[in-house]
């Protein structure tokens, strides 16, 4: 497939559930942030109140364990 990373991204992006997150906050929708298992982490301040990456589609494709990657940024393979 080569390097499509962009492109993928986009479809990723479209895919990423954060915003259904009872995290995610006024400041990271602001911001715009998204997919943070794959980019980084997020510059705002939060309070944890559940992470719904584990049922993300994104993450299962992936492989990707784990939660809060608002908070721990990229997600590395496990
Ligand atoms: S695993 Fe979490 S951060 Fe990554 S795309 Fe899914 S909801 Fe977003
Ligand atoms: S990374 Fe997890 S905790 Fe953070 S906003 Fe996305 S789903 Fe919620």
């Amino acid at each position: 497939m080569g390097k499509k990373a962009g492109k993928d991204d986009i479809g990723f992006r479209n895919k990423c559930i954060c915003q259904r997150c009872p995290t995610y906050n006024d400041c990271m929708r602001k911001s715009g942030e998204l997919l943070y298992c794959l980019e980084k982490k997020s510059s705002c301040k939060m309070e944890k109140y559940g992470c719904v990456c584990p049922s993300c589609p994104v993450a299962s494709m992936k492989g990707f364990g784990g939660a809060y990657f608002c908070q721990s940024g990229k997600a590395v393979l496990e």
